[in-house]
Formats: C-alpha cells, sequence, structure tokens
C-alpha cells in the first residue's frame, strides 16, 4: 500500500494545518459528487479519506511514524475497531458539515452529500479484517475461519425498513426534499434532513426488528486460504462479505490483511530469511559440517577453516516461498563463534600447549599482525 504522505502529497515533516489543507484540495478535487460515475476518483477519494483518517489524528499520526501501517494491524476489526471506515464521515469532520450547521463543500457545490439521488443504488463499505499468523503458517500458508460482526439485510423486511404490509411516505419534516435549510448570515444553507437521512421518505411503521434500519448485525464466520509466502500487509479480498449495498446496490468486499508475528530463530525480509548460528571456536578454525535449521528442517552448511565471527553462509532456495509461485528465497546464515566458558584442568593444557605453539607462528592471525604492525609507528613500546 502507498505511503499516507504521498497520497496526500505532503512532506513528512508538515503540519497538522499543511495536512488538513492537503486533504481538503485532495478531497475536493476527487469527491464522488465531482466526479459522478468515475471509479478511478472514488477509490482515490477513499484513498485520501483513509490516509486522513491517520495523519489527521496527532496520535495515529505518530504511531504511523513510528511503525507504519503494521501499528495499525493488530487486534482485528472488533473492540479496537481500525475498520476503513466511512471516507464520507471524516470528510463531513473536515468540512464542518454533519449536523453542526452548512459545510465548506455544500456552499461551493450547493448541497454536497443531500443531492445524491435518494433513490440511487448505494454500494456497501468495504471492511478490513487484522489476522495474525504464526511465522510458520506464513511458510507453509493455511486455512483459517475467522469470525466478525458485520450489517447484513434485515430478514424481517428485507431491507425495506417497514412492517409488513406497509409502505413508506413522504418525509414530513423536508416534505420528500431530503434536505432542510438553515440561515447563516446572508444564506440559507441547505443541510440533510435529520428526521429522513436525506431519503426524503420515512417507513411508515418502521420494522420492528431493525427499528427502520433496514439493516441488522449478524455474526460471521467467514473460511479464508492463506497461501504460502504471504507477509505482514499481505491484502487477501473476500468478495461479497462487506457491509450490504442498499437499494440494490452491491456488497463491499472483506479484505483479509495479515500481520506475520516475528520468530525466535528467524528473521524475514521479503523472501530472505535471516538466523545467527553459533558454532565452536574449533569448527572454525579446522572447518567442518554444521546442522542450520531452515524453515523447512535440517540443513548442512560447510564452514571452510578459517571462518570468522559474522560470515555470512548462504543456503539457495531455503527462503520464503514465493507468493506468486516459482521458487523460493535464500537464507543466510551469519555465524559467531562461541569460545568455551569452562575448562577443566586437561582442556586448559591442552588449549596452553596450542597457544605455546602458536607463537611463533607468522602470518597465521592477519589481522593482529596488521593491527600491531600499524600500532608501533605510534608506540615505540609494541
Ligand atoms: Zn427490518
Ligand atoms: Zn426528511
Amino acid at each position: 500500500m502507498a505511503d499516507y504522505y504521498e497520497i496526500l502529497e505532503v512532506e513528512r515533516t508538515a503540519t497538522e494545518g499543511e495536512i488538513k489543507k492537503a486533504y481538503r484540495k485532495l478531497a475536493i478535487k476527487y469527491h464522488p459528487d465531482k466526479n459522478p460515475g468515475d471509479k478511478e476518483a472514488e477509490s482515490k477519494f477513499k484513498e485520501i479519506a483513509q490516509a486522513y483518517e491517520i495523519l489527521g489524528n496527532a496520535e495515529k499520526r505518530q504511531m504511523y511514524d513510528q511503525y507504519g501501517e503494521a501499528a495499525f494491524q493488530n487486534g482485528g476489526m472488533g473492540g479496537g475497531g481500525q475498520g476503513f471506515g466511512n471516507p464520507f464521515d471524516i470528510f463531513r469532520d473536515v468540512f464542518g458539515g454533519g449536523n453542526g450547521g452548512g459545510s465548506i463543500f455544500d456552499s461551493f457545490f450547493g448541497g454536497g452529500f443531500s443531492r445524491q439521488d435518494p433513490n440511487a443504488p448505494v454500494d456497501g463499505n468495504d471492511l478490513r479484517y487484522n489476522l495474525q499468523i504464526e511465522f510458520e503458517e506464513a511458510v507453509f500458508g493455511c486455512d483459517k475461519k475467522i469470525r466478525f460482526t458485520r450489517k447484513a439485510q434485515c430478514d424481517e423486511c428485507h431491507g425495506t425498513g417497514c412492517e409488513a404490509g406497509t409502505s413508506k411516505k413522504k418525509c414530513p419534516t423536508c416534505g420528500g426534499r431530503g434536505q432542510v435549510g438553515v440561515s447563516q448570515g446572508f444564506f440559507t444553507v441547505m443541510n440533510e434532513c435529520p428526521k429522513c437521512h436525506g431519503q426524503g421518505v420515512i417507513a411508515e411503521k418502521p420494522c420492528k426488528k431493525c427499528h427502520g434500519q433496514g439493516q441488522q448485525k449478524v455474526e460471521r464466520i467467514v473460511s479464508v486460504h492463506i497461501p504460502p509466502g504471504v507477509d505482514t500487509g499481505t491484502r487477501m479480498r473476500v468478495a461479497g462479505e462487506g457491509e450490504p449495498g442498499l437499494r440494490g446496490g452491491s456488497n463491499g468486499d472483506l479484505f483479509v490483511v495479515t500481520h506475520v508475528k516475528d520468530h525466535s530463530v528467524f528473521q524475514r525480509d521479503a523472501l530472505s530469511i535471516y538466523c545467527d548460528l553459533p558454532i565452536d571456536f574449533t569448527t572454525a578454525a579446522l572447518g567442518g559440517k554444521v546442522d542450520v535449521p531452515t524453515v523447512t528442517g535440517k540443513a548442512e552448511l560447510e564452514i571452510p577453516a578459517g571462518a570468522q565471527s559474522g560470515d555470512v553462509f548462504t543456503l539457495r532456495g531455503k527462503g520464503m516461498p514465493s507468493l506468486r509461485g516459482g521458487g523460493r528465497g535464500d537464507q543466510f546464515v551469519k555465524v559467531f563463534v562461541e569460545v568455551p566458558k569452562k575448562l577443566n584442568s586437561e582442556q586448559k593444557e591442552a588449549l596452553q600447549k596450542f597457544a605455546d605453539l602458536m607463537k611463533d607462528s607468522k602470518g597465521s592471525r592477519p589481522v593482529q599482525e596488521s593491527f600491531f604492525e600499524k600500532a608501533k609507528k605510534f608506540f615505540s613500546t609494541f
């Protein structure tokens, strides 16, 4: 997903005011009312709203700066409610619309939201579900059942909001226009009718089950297949499992976003896997074969004689599988030499003998030798 700062076309150092200004400019440019039927503008508008939802809030912005998108990927949709939300809600906040008097947008374009045809179909919102998975599950893929609550068409009234046998009548508050005039100084600004929410009609007898909303909350359990190779931030689309559309609009989609937990041995960067491997100092000196853990089991690694702490060896094809299929990344093994902490007298004796033998062996420790050579130039005592 693109960077939120890039989406709003601001610097990372932008002030709160600059972010708000940039958002207003872009939101007006891409607003669906100004671009009727333009799907690209609509998705751009949603993207802008999403970016502003984070950057327009000091606390969320700080989290985003520190942790990136990952900051908003814990805990799923329930409770914390990190869904995408409704971009129009944020739009209203910034433009001071809603119920608190006319919005700037209203006076620019005369009407804004309430001008939308109350009988036009409206597509349902997309939903986002944040799914935590184990490192191994990302390697091999897995099948998950996710449980969440979302809106659905009321099964009592089939979405009409009316009790059986009754229908909708013209809203008495706005006379069916869907908007009411509020005078502000010299102007009369049109606002969405608070009684019918811009619909122009209300249920004669509201459905008892949904209180005239036409929608109810349902618990959904959806099976999702997580393919091998997913990473933190990978999005999987489950078509039609978002919020229901209104008046024949299509349902939104559900996006399952994975968050892969850290592993105690492996680190990952895209297709590469990294691990640190302790080796004996005798193995480092003499060379030899060692066992290395990989995500698919044990592998053998040939350590050359004279290996040093920090040397990195590559195990080809032992990395993460590619999401797009075909091939795997590599595993990189960084060795470090472990010096024994406890020695018995026999071992000490053997090592002492070894140390004595090393005294005159020139050229076996090139790093030390060149170091003391350089030091000599400064200190005559060496
Ligand atoms: Zn109902
Ligand atoms: Zn009304």
